[in-house]
């Protein structure tokens, strides 16, 4: 799972604190040091993680005791706020031209993702109703311009080339003029990598840049380099001046220090991340959800807002309110799992499933079967038992009804129960650390 390994180390914190009534100078010590310690393993540079532990720590002591909130909670409150003001705050919106098109420019190095990204981008952005344009401007790999028309294609947007042969700097001018002439909305210019940083690239950059005077600047940097990759955001900007970064291969195993560092090493917000191969896989930034799933608590809102592309509108605005307010029966299960599998990639989603938080790539063709048991054993319940999983949780009988009708084992029939009660009290943890809602605000 992504930053799993960060959640583990958070929690170990929380835990320390179980049995506590308030925080105190002494009391934090230990759950301090297992906080610093998670950050350094996640790859955070010390410097943010020195300033994120003190921050943490002063507030912490300086909250006093709250009626009916533990301690342990509130420094999860704490962290999920700071983890989101050092990720950025606010998500950091792409920005338009006033007069089409906008230029848009990536650079990156080797590897990282960059000419993916170009088609990925193209395809969300023609998603919101924008005409596309690539430009393909990576002239030392042909590879890399097979590549991008390849993938043009594939998402349906038209791709500049050159070949290469010719200056970048002058395939982008020509691009640039022929996107006019067709009315293109946004441009997308593909630059060169190197496997590093060097003179030529940095130069050539400069280059295109002036000559396309880019709404966007952005560099694309591969999650799995963690620090390193807030250290070639801050050299990218201080060298050519760009405007934010793009955060690939999060679904990998990444271990978060670039989420987090990126944006308070550089002073530049990561605008998207990419979080698989496939052309949706791109999305806004978001650091109050990243928070929420550094802490281990799966990612509601993200996963609300997928069900919402396959679900009508109305049920997810229903499912959403019923995530609210912990009410969650089997059939919202059910209309969870359904949405799932429309979804397609399991993978990606299932990390967001409430509960399933847990769950890690290598298990999600057990995942699979695992829904579709449930299925079958919610398909067996009555509409009562399905709104009111009560009913099934007191009565043995029922249960040994539903495990005959489908097939399955009184145990497993009781494993779901307890898995859906389960789900609701972390949704119900969940909304009160991402709302605020059963937490008081500790701000003063
Ligand atoms: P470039 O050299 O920077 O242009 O990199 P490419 O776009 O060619 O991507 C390099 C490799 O990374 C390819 O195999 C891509 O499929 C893969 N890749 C790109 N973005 C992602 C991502 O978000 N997640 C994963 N898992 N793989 C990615």
């Amino acid at each position: 799972e992504m930053f799993g390994q960060l959640t583990s180390g958070l929690e170990s914190a929380w835990n320390k604190l179980k049995g506590e009534e308030v925080l105190t100078k002494e009391n934090i010590v230990e759950p301090m040091r297992d906080i610093r310690r998670a950050l350094l393993e996640a790859d955070v540079s010390l410097p943010v993680v020195r300033r994120f532990v003190q921050s943490v720590s002063d507030q912490a002591v300086g909250v006093g005791l709250i009626r009916g909130v533990k301690p342990d909670q509130q420094l999860v409150k704490i962290v999920h706020d700071e983890l989101v003001k050092l990720m950025g705050g606010e998500v950091s919106e792409m920005v338009f031209a006033k007069s089409a098109p906008t230029v848009i420019l990536l650079a990156g190095l080797q590897g990282v993702g960059k000419t993916t990204v170009c088609a990925k981008l193209a395809n969300y952005l023609k998603k919101q109703g924008k005409s596309c344009m690539l430009i393909a401007g990576d002239v030392y790999r042909p590879a890399a311009i097979d590549q991008l028309v390849i993938l043009g294609e594939q998402v349906g947007v038209p791709v500049y080339t050159e070949g290469t042969d010719v200056k970048p700097s002058e395939i982008a001018r020509k691009g640039l003029s022929e996107a006019k002439k067709k009315n293109i909305d946004v441009v997308i210019v593909d630059t060169a990598g190197r496997l590093q940083i060097d003179k030529g690239m940095m130069d050539e950059l400069k280059d295109v840049k002036r000559i396309l005077n880019p709404t966007e600047v952005l560099l694309v940097v591969d999650a799995m380099t963690g620090q390193e990759a807030a250290a070639l955001v801050t050299t990218f900007n201080l060298e050519i001046g760009i405007t934010g970064a793009i955060l690939t291969k999060l679904d990998g195993d990444s271990r978060g220090g670039a989420a987090l560092s990126v944006k308070e090493v550089s002073g530049k917000p990561i605008k998207l991340v990419g979080r698989g191969e496939r052309m949706e896989d791109l999305e806004p930034f978001y650091p109050n959800r990243m928070a929420g799933r550094i802490l281990g608590m799966g990612d509601v809102l993200s996963f609300v807002e997928k069900a919402q592309e396959v679900m009508r509108q109305e049920d997810a605005e229903e499912l959403q309110k019923k995530i609210m307010s912990a009410n969650f029966d089997f059939n919202d299960f059910l209309k969870q799992t359904r949405a799932v599998a429309k979804m397609g990639s399991m993978t990606r989603v299932i990390g967001m499933i409430p509960g399933m938080a847990k769950v890690t790539p290598a298990q999600v063709r057990e995942a699979e079967k695992n829904l579709k048991m449930m299925e079958a054993m919610i398909e067996e319940m009555t509409p009562e038992e399905r709104e009111k999983p009560e009913l099934l949780a007191e009565s043995p009988e029922r249960r040994k009804r539903v495990a005959q009708a489908s097939g399955k084992t009184e145990q497993q029939v009781s494993q779901l129960v307890a898995q859906l009660f389960q789900m609701r009290v972390r949704m119900k943890n969940l909304m009160g650390v991402m709302e605020g809602g059963s937490i008081p605000s500790l701000s003063n």
